[in-house]
């Protein structure tokens, strides 16, 4: 089959690689009919997140026709359309049980375990795609997928529903909703989100269907700004406007009841010069990260608020203003997306017309594109915001 694989930093390829095949009794083949290039692949493209190896298939954003089911798997049959949640989960270990799929005992086998724990203390989920500290799981952006656990996490999709309004299933829009729904929304509050990519305008139209009163949306990127916009959201500009000042003036000088970091890890080095200086740390392996935003969205948030965090960081932060934090009574909320959680109700609010997550797709392509559309979407060229390949 054909797929898009890693080869080191800024070569991604579209080749020839083996069928995949059942591993397990409970995993399922599908036939992907649709995949996204998602701003955590970027991380990869980019060369930042470690432990890829040559050849790995990219992609974690998937969805596909079932075309084989191993012997357990009495939930799918052969022709089910399903979506495939980033997050590989078993449904039964002590997370799962707790709804905390993203943390699953089980998806992350043993050799990625020791890895990941060594770094971070302990170890999360396995994820499809994304580097061998996280399972070195093959990924979606591929004609075909090997899905784990295949009779707990895909969500089978209804009649009448197009690939394009339920593939954001598998990461964006529940990663964006997650983000307004840890925000804890009151009548009245104004939810501040840094970042309109795609999870950014998903959190942007989240924070409305929740009951948010106003919208701040921060990006440079001016067709971002416009579609973050058309929500009835305040878009700023940080490249033309001081952020701190101009949230300040818009909440009485009391900051925003919530702040969305929905960045991450590579914020803007021109965009300040703390953020300069992150770039020349994490150039010189002084540091993992560049938390710009995140600095900036403590500083923003209303004494005794939220600073919910979507964006991906990898390893250790400098400078946090904890000072600010713990002074002011600020709650941090943050993870990698339990995507089987929130899948229930968000394909209830698609199917009920309430949103239509495809408004983001500004560019449709075949797999053999994909190397060339990475490149685009890194760049932000040709107004691309999301990419959807049908391979
Ligand atoms: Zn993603
Ligand atoms: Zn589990």
């Amino acid at each position: 089959m054909k797929a898009l694989t890693w080869h080191g930093k800024h070569d991604i390829r579209c080749e020839s690689v083996p069928d995949p095949v059942i591993e397990d009794g409970r995993d399922a083949i599908i036939k992907v009919t649709a995949c996204a290039i998602c701003g955590s692949d970027l991380h990869i493209y980019d060369g930042i997140m470690p432990d890829m190896h040559g050849g790995d298939i990219m992609g974690h954003e998937t969805m596909g026709e079932v075309v084989e089911v191993g012997r357990d798997n009495s939930k799918l049959k052969v022709g089910d359309r399903v979506v495939i949640p980033f997050t590989i989960a078993c449904g039964q270990c002590f997370f799962c049980q707790r709804g905390f799929f993203s943390a699953c005992e089980r998806s992350n086998p043993e050799r990625s375990r020791q890895k990941a724990t060594k770094m971070w203390g302990n170890s999360p989920a396995g994820l499809f795609g994304y580097t061998h500290l996280l399972g070195g799981y093959s990924g979606g952006q591929a004609e075909y997928l090997r899905v784990p656990y295949a009779d707990f996490g895909p969500i089978k999709v209804p009649d009448g529903l197009t690939d394009e309004q339920v593939l954001f299933l598998s990461d964006i829009f529940p990663t964006g909703y997650m983000a307004a729904d840890f925000c804890n929304i009151q009548q009245g509050d104004t939810i501040a989100i840094w970042g309109c990519g795609p999870v950014g305008q998903m959190a942007i139209r989240s924070a409305f269907l929740l009951g948010a009163e106003r919208v701040i949306a921060i990006d440079s990127v001016p067709e971002r700004l416009v579609l973050a916009g058309a929500t009835g959201a305040i878009t700023l500009d940080y490249r033309e406007e001081d952020i701190y000042e101009r949230i300040m003036e818009l909440t009485k000088g009391r900051g925003a009841d919530a702040c969305i970091d929905a960045v991450g890890t590579e914020a803007d080095p021109s965009a300040s010069w703390d953020s300069r200086i992150d770039r020349i740390k994490v150039a010189t392996f002084m540091g993992t990260d560049r938390p710009h935003v995140l600095r900036q969205a403590i500083h923003c948030c209303r004494n005794f608020g939220t600073v919910s965090i979507v964006g991906v960081y990898g390893g250790f932060l400098d400078k946090i203003p904890m000072g600010s934090a713990i002074n002011r009574g600020l709650t941090f909320r943050m993870a990698q997306t339990p995507v089987q959680a929130y899948l229930p109700v968000l394909m209830e609010r698609i199917q009920k017309g309430e949103i239509d997550p495809s408004f983001v797709i500004t560019h449709r392509a075949g797999l053999e594109d994909g190397p060339e559309l990475y490149k685009t979407f890194r760049d932000k060229k040709e107004g691309c915001i999301k990419v959807v390949l049908k391979p």
